[in-house]
């Protein structure tokens, strides 16, 4: 049967205003102004949204869905990320990963909550690899690995300037991004290399060398966390100029500390001049948000979540930007990037991902490949272990 959402104000993220959507098959039909005809007896669900805005369905690049943490014993490695903390957010696609526990956390444990959230509905993906160097891997090898693997895309989130890295070198580095980069060729897959930055001094400075000194293009590198510091987040600006796409952590920002919200790095980025399609956001939700002191003993754990995405995005609307603005670095950037077919946009043949919002701009109706997930805030579909 196919679906119709009515009177939809459309943002593919473009602004594409009032219109309508059939969709099937898990996919996007048609969309336009004209009502399509259609034989009555094919028709199954109709909502008419009255005007309110729909947007493509979120993306979170940067998901710790087995559960991140882990870094102060074992008592503190966080739980998985049940689907519902993805669709009452608005998230109907996440790429998760490892971080600083690759050790008793493995690769083969990350695909298995991926191809879990697969089967509940939403669309997944992950790195392979974690904060360190060797990298955990399935097969052995990152190339193998992202060459063979279906949901894997490139490896991540390989930690630099941190106490917790590996302390990769230069030559390391280069190796791995070389690996990465051939693999998205020969797979036809993003190939990119998912850099976790720490707050360390260092910064971006083996990127702008492997930029500098190597063949490799900037496309290769997605360094996240950026806004941790003003400096690195200076650093990532300038990046951004030569095509590097950097990405952006949606966590909490005490007043006075070093360091920009995503929504204060979002618009700083674009009052700089910088280049709007070079910019992500991500939530590194099901992680814990450690804080350490000057020798590195943890002082405080807090929990982050994919709400923050939303949050951001609301934030960003309130102070006067547009969705069309916004909107991009959560979809479309992401999905050209990752090279994530059929995602980030609102088309005539992409997946059926969206997200209708509510008049205090909330997340109100979620649809995930053709499946409704969130009506009126409500998680119609949870996973098999939620409440
Ligand atoms: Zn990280």
């Amino acid at each position: 049967m196919l679906t119709l959402i009515k009177n939809a104000d459309i943002y593919s993220p473009e602004p594409l205003g009032i219109g309508h959507l059939l969709l099937g098959g898990g996919k996007v039909l048609h969309v336009g102004r004209q009502l399509p005809e259609l034989d009555a007896s094919l028709l199954g669900d109709t909502l008419d949204l009255e005007g309110a805005p729909l947007i493509p369905g979120l993306i979170d690049c940067h998901v710790h869905v087995t559960g991140g943490g882990g870094e102060d014993g074992f008592s503190t490695q966080a739980p998985a990320v049940p689907l519902s903390q993805f669709t009452r957010h608005g998230i109907t696609s996440v790429v998760g990963l490892l971080g600083t526990d690759d050790e008793t956390r493995s690769t083969a444990n990350l695909l298995a909550r991926v191809r879990a959230l697969r089967e509940e509905g939403l669309s997944a993906w992950c790195w392979t690899g974690g904060y360190h160097v060797p990298p955990t891997t399935l097969t052995g090898s990152v190339r193998r690995d992202i060459v063979n693997i279906d949901c894997i895309i490139g490896l991540g989130e390989l930690a630099i300037s941190d106490h917790r890295s590996s302390q990769p070198s230069f030559d390391e580095l280069a190796r791995l991004a070389s690996e990465v980069h051939v693999a998205g060729l020969i797979s036809r897959k993003a190939g990119v290399l998912h850099l976790h930055l720490g707050d360390g001094p260092r910064g971006l400075e083996l990127v702008r060398r492997l930029l500098d000194e190597t063949e490799l293009p900037p496309r290769v590198f997605h360094p996240t966390h950026v806004n941790r510091t003003k400096e690195l987040f200076a650093e990532a600006c300038a990046l951004s100029l030569e095509n590097v796409v950097v990405d952006v952590t949606a966590f909490p920002v005490a007043a006075g500390e070093n360091a920009w919200s995503a929504a204060d790095a979002w618009s700083r980025f674009l009052e700089q001049g910088c280049p709007a399609e070079n910019l992500t956001i991500s939530s590194d939700g099901g992680g814990c948000l450690p804080v350490f002191d000057h020798n590195g003993h943890l002082v405080k754990m807090d929990f982050a979540t994919s709400a923050s995405l939303p949050e951001t995005l609301r934030e960003l609307l309130e102070r006067g930007y547009s969705l069309d603005q916004v909107l991009p670095s959560m979809t479309s950037n992401v999905a050209r990037l990752l090279k994530l077919e059929n995602k980030g946009r609102i088309e005539t043949g992409a997946d059926a991902d969206f997200v209708c919002l509510g008049e205090a701009l909330d997340v109100r109706h979620v649809m995930a490949r053709g499946q409704w997930m969130v009506q009126d805030q409500v998680a119609v579909v949870q996973g098999l272990f939620e409440e």
